[in-house]
């Protein structure tokens, strides 16, 4: 088969790799029907990260189930999945706690911008729709196997109920989702930080009521003015940089909460000034899992459409230009065809 491999930053390559194989009774194997490159690939591409040796990438998927292991009853070839970027039994304690992106058992996934993947956990990861559902819907199903369901979680952590009042920091395709979750949850002042005027249009049109270009302590008395005086009620940190963060803390309210997904990147916390804020920290990879047979619904009644952030697609032998795209800004999220 096929699959993306980093040899080092900025160089990505589709190669022939061995097909994959069930290792244990727990796993699945999936014919990816739509890949895609995530913001978070780039950190690597960058050389933000080390690449180390050679090594696969890709963590998001949805695809057709081709076998399934001894263990796994809950999915059965031929059908449509949904799973997450962090696979999980679903019956850990940490799953029954409702955080199954800790489950005592995770993989993380990493081998999916590839025309066929293994999944480890795949009775307590994988979701299978009803029907094999429309092309069209796909994008949208595939946005809820990682971004969406991010986005869901920055909104969630930072506590945004119906009528609060709501910044998203990061206009990426997490913080564009953010945007989708605050709404759905019913917040009813929804300010966006982007300077980007594509997104800032896609994050409209997604229920962001305000748009704020400015940054740093402008971006601040910004968010004050837009807030009465105080700050908002939720912050979703959706980047990871020190910038993205200092930017989300101190654009929250006395009480309010920052719910941070971006991964963070050098960032550090001063704990006499958050001690000071009264403003509450909640973060860390989304249990995505949770919210899955939710979002699937979502998305297949057509409630929410989330694939729109997928603004290049690309047959999977052009993965290259895919991050290229992503790394350049050209692409909010470049979606991957085998
Ligand atoms: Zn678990």
């Amino acid at each position: 088969m096929r699959g993306a491999v980093i040899h080092a930053p900025g160089d990505i390559r589709l190669e022939t790799l061995d097909d994959p194989k069930i290792l244990h009774p727990t796993d699945a194997i999936i014919r990816t029907a739509v890949t895609c490159v995530c913001g978070s690939d780039l950190w690597p591409y960058r050389g933000a990260e080390p690449t180390g040796a050679a090594h696969p990438m890709g963590h998001e998927y949805v695809g057709f189930v081709e076998e399934v292991g001894s263990e796994v009853t809950s999915v059965k070839p031929g059908q449509f999945v949904v799973g997450s970027f962090a696979t999980s039994d679903n019956t850990c304690a940490n799953c029954r706690n409702g955080f199954p992106s800790s489950c005592l058992n995770r993989e993380f996934m990493s081998t999916c911008q590839a025309d066929y993947v293994r999944i480890p956990n795949a009775q307590g990861t994988l979701v299978a729709t009803g029907d094999i559902p429309d092309r069209r819907l796909w994008p949208g199903l595939l946005a809820v196997s990682d971004v969406m369901g991010t986005g869901w979680w920055a909104a969630d952590a930072a506590e945004v109920e119906p009528g609060s009042t709501v910044v998203v920091v990061g206009d990426g395709a997490v913080g564009l989702c953010a945007v989708i979750a605050a709404k759905e949850m019913g917040a009813q002042q929804i300010i966006a930080m982007s300077r980007h005027e594509p997104r800032q249009r896609l994050a409209r049109r997604f229920g962001a009521t305000d748009i704020v270009t400015e940054r740093g302590e402008e971006g601040v008395s910004r968010i004050k003015e837009l807030t009465g005086g105080i700050g908002a009620d939720s912050v979703l940190e959706c980047v990871g940089t020190p910038e993205a963060t200092r930017q989300a803390l101190h654009s929250a309210r006395p009480g309010g909460n920052v719910g941070f997904v971006g991964v963070p990147h050098d960032v550090t916390v001063d704990g006499q000034e958050l001690f000071f804020s009264h403003v509450g920290l909640r973060g860390g990879p989304a249990p995505v899992r949770r919210y899955l047979p939710d979002l699937i619904d979502r998305v297949l009644t057509g409630a929410i459409d989330p694939g729109e952030v997928f603004d290049l697609t690309l047959p999977l032998d052009q993965v290259a230009e895919g991050y290229r795209a992503m790394d350049e800004r050209r692409a909010i999220k470049a979606l991957l065809q085998p």
